[in-house]
């Protein structure tokens, strides 16, 4: 351990070494953190967050930067605490960014990481300081279509803002996956490309909307893709072509890929159409009439069964559940696949609400849904191959 006083500012800092436990490997290596003590204020430790989650009970990952003043100096600014990756200058944010200001729905606790990258290299050394670190990380696009825990993300949330547009040929365009996908909808179609219409109005990323193959008014994000970049957890970068890729309803292989780091760029292939801005304009004013979307949702909660004749929404509102609430979530009355949150709501309200509504169509109509969106758990992050909800 080694002792610093700062003179000029009456901070005192300690280097001491932290261990941080490889949970994928299961050992430990030792690194060195910068702590600076405060009396002012409290550390940005997560599992502060009052919260009655039983089945959460584990304790999170210290934070290790502390930071305060002492009484002579002159006060600090209420800034982030931030920890610097040397290497490449990225900064990251401690314990102090809330996921409800990363997602659509406004619900989530703090994370113990947060970085936000706006090009390739910045996303490369996101995710090798976390590997060399050992911190979980995870990629979000605008989180429209995560539900985030109260209780945070014991690990690093990396916000992609990579959003580079190429023009490669007419009707071929090379997207960074930040690139929002209702600004795409809006320009492939306004320059006479069909194919991805369908895509204005909704308010997630280029990225996101590959691994969940977002789509409606029949059509999917896959049928115009062309190829896929990649970024692999050892920081391999790889162009996926689009046989190499298998979609289905909401569903991508990369869902299924355990060592998906992060879709850097996504590179579609689009036929000229005519009609393609005016179906374009046509969906987003169906869009605007049927969907809460002053609301704070993430879209369609559950998935459409199959072979049924009716869409997950007309079974909740024949199971008369519109406007019915938990707390703060409620089951829209425009749209009832869409539950939103209407002031408050935590991610327990939430849960309650889509296991109720799960519970009651199935008893009325024997019909299991199944969730569209994607749960973020606090110490797990996204399960690659399952999606289960916790048992509350
Ligand atoms: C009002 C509203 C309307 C909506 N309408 C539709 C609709 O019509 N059709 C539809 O399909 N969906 C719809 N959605 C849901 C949502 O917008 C889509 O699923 C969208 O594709 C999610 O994109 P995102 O960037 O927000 O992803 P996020 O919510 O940020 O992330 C979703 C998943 O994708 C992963 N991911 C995100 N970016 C990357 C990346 N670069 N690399 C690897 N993984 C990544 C995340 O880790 C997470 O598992 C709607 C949502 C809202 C709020």
């Amino acid at each position: 351990m080694v002792l610093h006083l700062n003179k000029q500012s009456s901070e005192l800092f300690i280097r001491i070494p932290i261990p941080f436990t490889n949970k994928s490997k299961n050992h430990q290596k030792t690194t060195h953190h910068q702590i600076q003590i405060s009396r002012r204020r409290k550390p940005p430790h997560i599992s502060s967050v009052s919260h009655d989650h039983h089945h959460l009970s584990k304790p999170l990952q210290q934070s290790t930067t502390i930071t305060t003043t002492t009484k002579n100096c002159i006060p600090k600014q209420e800034e982030e605490e931030m920890e610097e990756d040397i290497k490449s200058g990225l900064k990251f944010v401690r314990g102090k960014k809330l996921l409800s200001q990363l997602s659509t729905w406004g619900i989530g606790g703090p994370c113990n990481y947060f970085v936000q990258v706006s090009d390739q290299t910045q996303l490369l050394s996101a995710i090798r300081y976390c590997g060399e670190h050992s911190i979980r990380f995870l990629i979000i696009g605008k989180g429209s279509n995560c539900l985030f825990d109260d209780l945070g993300f014991d690990g690093c949330v990396i916000l992609n803002r990579i959003e580079f547009i190429e023009r490669i040929e007419p009707g071929m365009y090379r997207m960074g996956s930040g690139y929002p996908l209702n600004r795409l909808a809006v320009r492939c179609s306004s320059e006479g490309f069909t194919g991805l219409e369908f895509a204005a109005g909704v308010p997630g990323t280029v990225g996101g909307g590959a691994y969940m193959n977002a789509g409606a008014n029949g059509q999917e994000i896959s049928d115009a893709i062309y190829s896929v970049e990649i970024v692999r957890t050892d920081g391999r970068h790889e162009t996926l072509n689009r046989n190499d890729l298998t979609f289905g309803y909401r569903t991508s292989s990369f869902q299924a890929m355990e060592d998906l780091a992060a879709i850097v760029a996504v590179t579609f292939q689009l036929k000229p159409s005519e009609s393609a801005r005016e179906r374009q304009q046509a969906y987003l004013t169906r869009r605007k009439l049927s969907q809460p979307l002053v609301e704070r949702s993430a879209g369609s909660v559950f998935q459409n069964p199959s072979g049924v004749g009716f869409s997950a929404g007309e079974l909740i509102e024949k199971a008369g559940l519109k406007g019915f609430r938990v707390g703060g979530a409620m089951v829209s009355e425009i749209h009832a696949n869409f539950l939103i949150n209407c002031g408050g709501s935590t991610s327990r309200d939430m849960l309650q609400l889509i296991n109720l509504v799960r519970d009651k169509i199935n008893q009325k109509f024997g019909i299991q849904l199944k969730q569209e969106i994607r749960y973020v758990h606090p110490y797990n992050g996204f399960d690659p191959n399952r999606n289960d909800l916790p048992t509350l």
